[in-house]
C-alpha cells in the first residue's frame, strides 16, 4: 500500500502540463495502485495523478460512482476525452482533495460522456449524469490544470488561499 501525499493548492505542481500514456506498463500500473490507495485514504470520489505530483494524463473514479460493484477496483480514465456534454446544467457544491475543507458552488453540464482507456488497456465510453458527470468533468479539469479556484471571484480566491495557508501551517505544527 502506497498512500502518497496529496498536493494542496496553491502548489504549482497542480498546474503542470499532463503527459499522455503511450502504453500500460509497470510504471502506469504502479501509479494506478498509488492513486487508488491515496483516494481511499482520503475517502475521495475521484483523484487525478497531478494530485499526487505525477503529470500522467490519468484519473480514477470511485467504483460505485462509476457504476461498478462495491468490491470492484476504481475505474481508470487514461488519456480521457470528453466527447459530449448536455446543454442542461446543474449547480452544486463541489469539493476537491487538493482543497481540504473548501466547497465551491460550480455550475456544470448535467450529463457528460467520455472516452478513455482502462488500466487493462481497453478503450471504453462512459456516460454519466449528476454526480458522476460532475466527477468526470472535475477530474478531467485537473488534467488541463483547471481547479476549483478558477470558478470563483478574486475575493473568494483570497479567502481560500488564506484558509489553505493556515491549513499548511497547522500541519507543519504537528
Ligand atoms: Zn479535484
Amino acid at each position: 500500500m502506497a498512500v502518497r501525499e496529496i498536493v494542496v493548492w496553491p502548489d504549482a505542481r497542480l498546474r503542470l502540463e499532463t503527459v499522455a500514456v503511450s502504453q500500460i506498463d509497470d510504471r502506469v500500473r504502479q501509479l494506478y495502485e498509488d492513486l487508488k490507495d491515496s483516494m481511499y485514504a482520503e475517502n475521495g470520489l475521484g483523484i487525478a495523478a497531478l494530485q499526487i505530483g505525477d503529470p500522467t494524463k490519468m484519473f480514477l473514479i470511485e467504483p460505485r460512482l462509476a457504476g461498478r460493484g462495491e468490491n470492484d477496483p476504481p475505474l481508470a480514465c487514461i488519456n480521457p476525452e470528453i466527447l459530449w456534454t448536455s446543454e442542461e446544467t446543474q449547480e452544486s457544491e463541489e469539493g476537491c482533495l487538493s482543497f481540504p475543507d473548501v466547497f465551491v458552488q460550480v455550475e456544470r453540464p448535467l450529463k457528460a460522456r467520455l472516452r478513455a482507456m482502462d488500466i487493462d488497456g481497453s478503450i471504453y465510453e462512459l456516460e454519466g449524469e449528476g454526480l458522476l458527470a460532475r466527477c468526470m468533468l472535475h477530474e478531467n479539469d485537473h488534467l488541463t490544470g483547471k481547479l476549483l479556484v478558477d470558478f470563483v471571484g478574486p475575493l473568494k480566491r483570497q479567502m481560500i488561499k488564506r484558509k489553505l495557508q493556515k491549513h499548511a501551517t497547522r500541519d507543519a505544527d504537528l
